[in-house]
């Protein structure tokens, strides 16, 4: 840590880290290589739902903890402001973090943005990568908010969950924001059956699960003009058809899973996410979504389409960006009309030449969604800190990467990265900020913590702020475009 706040023997008090509560002072602490939470009262009680070693000091009592899962749920108790809350429909960001250290790094970068943070993020496929857990996730983000003394709120987004199961965990840990992926049950090929095909496919249906009936449905969208801010869409036989092929399994699974959520948890709000599909969302499309949802009962607060071009991980955005203005925008007015509702980016890590276009047509009606690029990041303080260690990572890399690569979407091409065991360091460095580099590092993170986890958080949590410096630069570039005075309106 920079400087200390204070120091009780051999135990220092990070200098940002001070929370007042009710009838205690919260602070967060380093002793050696280990953190913990300083709890400092007069008041037994309160001193009493932690779990740790008292020291008395004069008529108050300082209280030394670990920093385990019943002490996070013990300080989140006593501090709602280290309580997860909904984004709404503020501008938000989401800052995932996998390996749990990124969150002091993430507080410096959203600081005074004006840009609504959710610190703890993770999906499904992240945390059984990573062999994590919900609870973690959301303790880890705790922590770290309470290290860098924050205490304007943030959120908490359980990412692409795909099944009531998956609900069900992030729910017991206390997750208030709920992505919803029923990608898998989005027919990508709708786009192309013939005629025959595809009526086939419409009668096939689960209309039970859609409560609804073929013609019914028909009637109701077909020939019907929607005006949509300033655009008038005709859904056409074909049109709609091809719409309800694709997506209609895919609302109905959507439906249970709302419905399940709003049986377990009170407050919540919920993310609806179809981006990882092969085929662009239409505004048609989105308008039949939309439209169905609502009438089935679901409410959202932000909603992912698949956009144009190409958002692949780790790098900028492929594709035409005056045609991605226009798109975002038809889906905009969609997200006004229907909701108003955000607009989410996934995959939103690097895409530097998306964010002014994005900021400017959501008028901060919009949701920022990073995760990979803090891990990036995290290999660029390793690369400072253990060049060596950042070289066996990178073998690794290699090795892994055409297995590790399937539930994503990349393009790297391996053959291009030099053999690391003879590379130079310079040109290992050279790898973070090239395509093929970052991918391949980017979707092995699962096989490299497997293996160099350990040595990795050891190298991180040493050479702390060389990475939450890092992560300050690099994310804010991310969230300035999207706040008020960057542009966002
Ligand atoms: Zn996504």
């Amino acid at each position: 840590m920079k400087d200390v706040r204070f120091k009780v023997g051999d135990i220092a008090v990070y200098p940002s880290s001070e929370v007042k509560g009710k009838d205690a002072v919260f602070l967060l602490a380093r002793k050696g290589k280990e953190r913990l939470l300083v709890v400092w009262s007069r008041s037994e009680g309160t001193l009493a739902s932690f779990q740790g070693e008292t020291l008395r000091q004069d008529d108050r009592s300082l209280k030394i903890c670990p920093l385990t899962h019943a002490n996070a749920v013990a300080l989140r108790k006593a501090l709602p402001e280290l309580c997860p809350k909904p984004a709404g429909l503020r501008r938000s960001v989401g800052l995932g973090d996998r390996l749990g250290l990124a969150t002091p790094g993430h507080v410096r970068a959203v600081r005074g943005t004006g840009v609504f943070p959710v610190l703890a993020q993770q999906s499904v496929r992240e945390m059984s990568r990573t062999g994590r857990s919900p609870e973690q996730v959301l303790d880890d983000a705790t922590w770290g908010a309470l290290q860098e003394g924050w205490t304007e709120g943030f959120g908490a987004d359980a990412d692409h969950l795909k099944t009531i199961g998956d609900i069900d965990s992030c729910a017991r840990a206390g997750f208030v924001t709920y992505t919803l992926d029923p990608s898998e049950y989005v027919d990508d090929s709708a786009g192309s059956y013939d005629v025959g095909t595809l009526v086939a496919k419409y009668e096939a249906l689960p209309w039970d699960r859609l409560e609804s009936r073929p013609e019914d449905m028909r009637r109701t969208y077909c020939g019907r003009s929607f005006q949509v801010g300033p655009s008038v869409y005709i859904l056409s036989e074909e049109t709609f058809l091809r719409a309800a092929v694709k997506y209609g399994r895919a609302i109905a699974h959507t439906v249970e899973m709302c419905r399940h959520l709003s049986e377990k948890v009170e407050e919540y709000e919920l993310e609806i996410s179809v981006d990882e599909t092969s085929s662009p969302t239409t505004p048609e499309e989105h308008i039949f979504v939309a439209s169905e949802l609502r009438r089935l009962g679901c409410r959202w607060t932000s909603l992912a389409p698949r956009f144009v071009g190409e958002f692949q991980k780790g790098v900028d955005y492929i594709g035409d960006l005056d045609e991605f203005r226009e798109q975002f925008r038809r889906h905009m007015a969609v997200a006004r009309e229907f909701g108003p509702y955000k607009l989410s980016i996934h995959s939103g890590s690097d895409k530097f030449s998306v964010y002014p276009v994005a900021a400017e047509e959501s008028e901060g009606l919009v949701h920022l969604k990073t995760a990979g690029t803090s891990y990036l990041e995290a290999l660029r303080a390793v690369f400072e800190l253990s060049p060596e260690l950042f070289r066996d990572i990178v073998a690794l890399a290699l090795e892994h990467y055409p297995q590790d690569r399937a539930s994503y979407y990349v393009s790297a091409d391996p053959s291009r990265i030099p053999d690391p065991k003879t590379a130079s360091y310079e040109t290992l460095k050279g790898l973070l900020d090239d395509f093929h580099g970052r991918q391949i590092l980017h979707v092995t993170y699962g096989s490299v913590l497997e293996r160099f986890g350990e040595r990795l958080k050891e190298v991180l949590e040493e050479g702390e702020e060389v990475y939450y410096s890092m992560l300050e630069g690099h994310l804010r570039r991310h969230i300035i475009p999207f706040s008020a005075e960057g542009g966002g309106a």
